[in-house]
């Protein structure tokens, strides 16, 4: 099996058994993202504990790339603390070639340390669908942002 027949894989499998799929009742922050390049949705509930990300809970609809982003994306920050979500929506965008990277990254595996989610980094070459995969991020960054006026 190729790594890109791996990567699809991947993509595939949080596609169609997206992870923690639903809203929570009363969250901390919430984020409604759209891109309507493709017709991508996604809703955002998180659940705040001082500065960790208890709980994750979102929905959506759309492409398989921006729906296994969201499912990978929610399973990546659950638990983590707001500086470490911060570093890791930085490294995804770098990534991405949204945003440049930092030196001592390895320019030939520049998602070696994102487990499932370096499966989006052949997204590069579909300039297009980039927005499909960024968009649960910048969904993300817009609840935190939110959470933490409310606090
Ligand atoms: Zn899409």
């Amino acid at each position: 099996m190729s790594l890109d027949d791996l990567y699809r894989e991947v993509i595939l499998d949080h596609y169609r058994n997206p992870r923690r799929r639903g809203t929570l009742d009363h969250p901390d922050a919430h984020a409604d993202g759209q891109n309507p390049l493709c017709g991508d949705e996604i809703s955002l509930d998180l659940a705040l504990d001082g500065d960790r990300i208890a709980d994750v809970r979102l929905q959506g609809r759309g492409c398989s790339i921006s729906q296994a982003s969201a499912s990978m994306m929610a399973e990546a920050v659950a638990g983590k603390t707001i500086a470490e979500v911060e570093a890791l929506i930085h490294r995804f965008k770098a990534m991405m070639e949204i945003e440049p990277g930092d030196a001592g990254i390895d320019p030939s595996r520049p998602g070696a340390a994102l487990g499932d989610l370096e499966a989006l980094q052949g997204v590069r070459r579909f300039p297009v669908r980039i927005k499909c995969a960024d968009l649960p991020w910048a969904t993300l960054a817009q609840a935190l942002a939110e959470g933490h006026r409310e606090v």
